[in-house]
């Protein structure tokens, strides 16, 4: 009895205590948004979470300029304060689009996501909730967008420049045309929110009709408008090449030799295909990746140099079509100039840039890719030698190598292409002064600062 009396009474008395006054510590909120600010439809996480004693009702609203909009609600109840064990329910979890497509009342300005979570209670002692907030600003009205130039007169595979002006809020601008994004860009010497972009209607696209300058804020509200005033379209012509054993001969073992990840398939012609399809693609995707390295700023102000002398053995863009013993075998286009002179003519850098690739790259052979600036490169394929290394500056005439028959070169030939964002575009327009001076030089003015 008296052992009882000991032991069991401060139990009791501890017990009581605890059922009388001991309350839960409050829940941890995290609250995280998807974006720095809320549009139409911001995702917005939340995480309620108390393992100890779980906690009681949750209220998640959004709070604009003292007027609350509930945006979900849990009715909880956490342990009660007599069981000292047993399961808590600790924690909850939402993912809320929180935004004006929910909530129509929402404005342009701030609003506040506030998460309210009621404490686990003693008898006697009832602290108070637990709240957390985040306060965001509230994007709905898409950045001001203007276009500053006019006659945009663009051809099929050919480039143009627009000047616009756009809100401070916009993080994307630029041209859309199909598939290819050509960015906006400060304009040299403009002033705050004055850009422009050089673009491109793709080679293979016949309508540009959904051709559209834009601009995005950070939540996704987006302006467009029209920019192009007058398309020329210009379809691709068609072309067939025959291919020979003696053709393949010369170059498949060759290039094969040149890129070690290529498998030998043991058939003349299913290496050939292989070379023309899949490694064809692979280059291009190399070529792609060096947009990336490409300065923001015009390396040049002189209408851009061809291969002196030179015949053009194609035109931009051919729809080739080749045939093997009178078998049609395979389609590509062919998107650059073939240009003869005579055999290892030195070539000249088109224009003032920065030498990107100077190496064996696939069907090109022996290539050089010079940087201009703002996303506009030349490449010269199939050269014999090369005369400058990557990083390297060069003046618009320099030589950069020599003329030769590496890679998928029949003969002796300059490949030329112009890309701008990795797109190749018809060459012609840079080589050509008053296309510049006119399509280009005065709308960018002192931009440019283009010299005839
Ligand atoms: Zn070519």
């Amino acid at each position: 009895m008296f052992r009882f009396l000991v032991v069991g009474v401060p139990l009791l008395l501890i017990y009581g205590w605890m059922v009388l006054f001991r309350a839960g510590a409050p829940a941890v909120i995290t609250i995280t948004p998807e974006l720095p600010a809320i549009g139409r439809a911001t995702k917005v996480e939340i995480v309620v979470q108390q393992t100890s004693r779980g906690f009681g009702d949750v209220n998640i609203e959004l709070v604009q300029g003292g007027v609350s909009t509930m945006l979900a609600s849990l009715e909880s109840t956490p342990r009660p304060p007599h069981r000292l064990w047993g399961k808590v329910n600790g924690l909850a979890e939402w993912t809320l689009n929180v935004g004006r497509d929910e909530i129509k009342t929402l404005k342009e300005g701030e609003a506040t996501i506030r998460v309210t979570v009621e404490t686990a209670a003693g008898l006697l002692r009832r602290p108070g909730p637990a709240e957390e907030g985040v306060t965001l600003p509230v994007y709905l009205v898409p950045p001001p967008l203007g276009r500053t130039s006019s006659r945009t007169y663009v051809n099929q595979g050919g480039c143009e420049v627009v000047v616009y002006t756009v809100g401070e809020r916009s993080v994307k601008d630029g041209v859309q045309a199909g598939e290819y994004f050509f960015p906006g860009y400060p304009l040299p010497g403009g002033g705050e929110r004055d850009r422009f972009a050089l673009f491109a209607v793709p080679y293979d696209m016949d309508d540009a009709t959904g051709v559209r300058l834009f601009a995005e804020d950070l939540v996704g509200n987006r302006s467009e408008t029209r920019i192009i005033d007058q398309f020329t379209r210009k379809p691709p012509k068609t072309d067939t090449i025959r291919i020979s054993d003696g053709f393949m001969e010369k170059v498949v073992p060759a290039i094969l030799a040149n890129t070690p990840e290529m498998e030998d398939q043991g058939d003349l012609l299913k290496n050939y295909l292989a070379i023309n399809g899949d490694l064809r693609a692979k280059n291009t995707a190399t070529l792609n990746r060096l947009v990336a390295a490409s300065k923001p700023e015009f390396l040049w102000n002189q209408r851009f140099l061809s291969l002196p002398n030179a015949a053009a053995r194609s035109a931009f863009a051919d729809r080739r079509t080749y045939t093997y013993e009178g078998q049609a075998v395979d389609h590509q286009d062919h998107l650059g100039y073939d240009l003869a002179s005579v055999r290892n003519a030195p070539i000249p850098a088109a224009n003032h840039g920065v030498v990107l690739m100077a190496h064996y790259l696939g069907i090109y052979g022996n290539v050089v890719v010079i940087d201009h600036g703002y996303g506009l490169m030349s490449l010269y394929g199939h050269l014999a030698s090369i005369a400058v290394t990557e990083g390297q500056e060069v003046g618009r005439g320099d030589t950069i190598g020599t003329t030769g028959e590496t890679g998928l070169a029949g003969g002796d030939h300059l490949h030329f292409t112009m890309m701008l964002q990795g797109l190749p575009v018809d060459p012609k327009e840079w080589w050509d002064a008053h296309w510049i001076q006119d399509r280009l030089a005065s709308k960018l003015g002192p931009a440019l600062n283009f010299s005839n």
